[in-house]
């Protein structure tokens, strides 16, 4: 692991000028990508994600569109250069389009470089014009195999076509594409061939993903449980694949596949400590702010966004926000500390994916 340096946690009594400043924690990362449930809602309900039954938030309990605005806004401002928008399925949110468009307003004033959504695809011949007008650019799509009848038993009630269709629809659109399979051992492990070359031929970049212990689902994890570094061994008996130094900041590490020319990504989150990097926070659509994907500290944003106290005084809100996100950031964690779940033991953290986003 790279020495960090710790600095001092920014002070939250700052003149007004210093409160613009960009937002650096107290080992000297700066976060500038937020992530954005928009939702807890999901038209799927993957296997590894949700329950059959889940129970999903009270209405009034999500933030309204207009408040998520505010807080994106106020990230932006703050040094927030990229936003992906996922949930849940952020596009079965009802008027889900006029969040986008909104915020494609900081796109065009050059304080953001990047809005992106992380989708299941099942709206996208809908969407994905009116997406890439209101100036996104690049998509992810979650297709854990290519395989109808695994399609349907792994999503419980997604339809492969209609994810295909919209991934044409996504490609006639403009939009680049990358696609995100979760490596389930048993389901999709003698698919990822299949799937290198259906990326490969449609120009589609490819990233497999180990399972994370989050939220309490039916099966036990650890029977699913696939390294990736097995994986790798594997495919680079049949595929030539070339470091690349491509970085996110995120957990993901890419490669180069020769054949098809199109990058493959790998997110171990488990077996590789991808933390001293990390620039991202996120945010869930009760608007609480998790500093780390595998930790339970977290900012209870919602609660400034509705204090009476500023509900006619626009700036007050602003310097409120301000400082919510100092205070929050000056306790982002060194790293995480996920461990698959032993056998028949709950999983590491309570909460599912689709709250956090993934
Ligand atoms: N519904 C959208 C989708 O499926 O792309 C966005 C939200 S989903 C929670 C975001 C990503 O998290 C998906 O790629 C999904 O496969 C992944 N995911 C969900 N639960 C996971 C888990 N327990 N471990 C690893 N990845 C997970
Ligand atoms: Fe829905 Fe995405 Fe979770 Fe699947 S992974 S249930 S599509 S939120």
């Amino acid at each position: 692991m790279s020495a960090l340096h710790p600095i001092r946690p920014q002070s939250p009594s700052k003149s007004p000028n210093q409160s613009q400043s960009q937002l650096v924690d107290p080992f000297g990362r700066h976060v500038d990508y937020l992530r954005v449930s928009v939702t807890d809602r999901c038209d799927f309900r993957c296997v590894y994600c949700m329950a059959e039954t889940m129970t999903f938030l009270p209405k009034r309990e999500v933030l309204s569109l207009e408040e998520l605005d505010r807080l994106c806004s106020a990230f932006i401002a703050r040094g927030v250069r990229k936003l992906r928008i996922t949930g849940g399925e952020p596009l079965v949110r009802k008027n889900i389009l006029w969040l986008f468009q909104r915020l494609g307003r900081h796109l065009e004033a050059g304080a953001l470089d990047d809005l992106t959504l992380t989708t299941n695809g099942s709206q996208l011949t809908h969407y994905a014009p009116q997406l890439y007008a209101a100036g996104v650019r690049r998509v992810n799509v979650s297709l854990d195999t290519l395989d109808r009848a695994k399609f349907a038993a792994i999503t419980r009630r997604g339809r492969l076509e209609q994810v295909l269709d919209g991934l044409k629809a996504a490609k006639k659109a403009g939009l680049e594409i990358k696609i995100n399979a979760v490596a389930l051992r048993g389901i999709n492990d003698q698919e990822f061939d299949e799937m290198i070359r259906f990326c490969g031929i449609h120009g589609f970049d490819l990233t497999l993903i180990e399972t994370m212990p989050l939220g309490e689902i039916e099966e036990d994890r650890t029977d699913r449980y696939l390294p990736l570094s097995a994986v790798r061994a594997d495919l680079e008996s049949r595929w030539t694949l070339t470091d690349s130094a491509y970085r996110t900041g995120g957990p993901a590490r890419y490669m180069i596949i020769k054949e098809t020319g199109r990058k493959l990504g790998f997110i171990t989150p488990l077996t590789h400590n991808f933390c001293e990097g990390c620039n991202r926070v996120r945010l869930t659509c009760t608007g609480l702010l998790y500093l780390c994907l595998g930790q339970d500290d977290k900012a209870d944003l919602r609660r400034v966004l509705r204090d009476k106290t500023y509900a006619n005084d626009p700036r007050a809100l602003d310097a409120a926000l301000d400082l919510a996100l100092d205070e929050a950031i000056s306790r982002k964690p060194k790293g995480h500390d996920f461990v698959i779940e032993r056998k028949g033991e709950g999983p590491a953290l309570s909460r599912h994916m689709s709250v956090t986003g993934g």
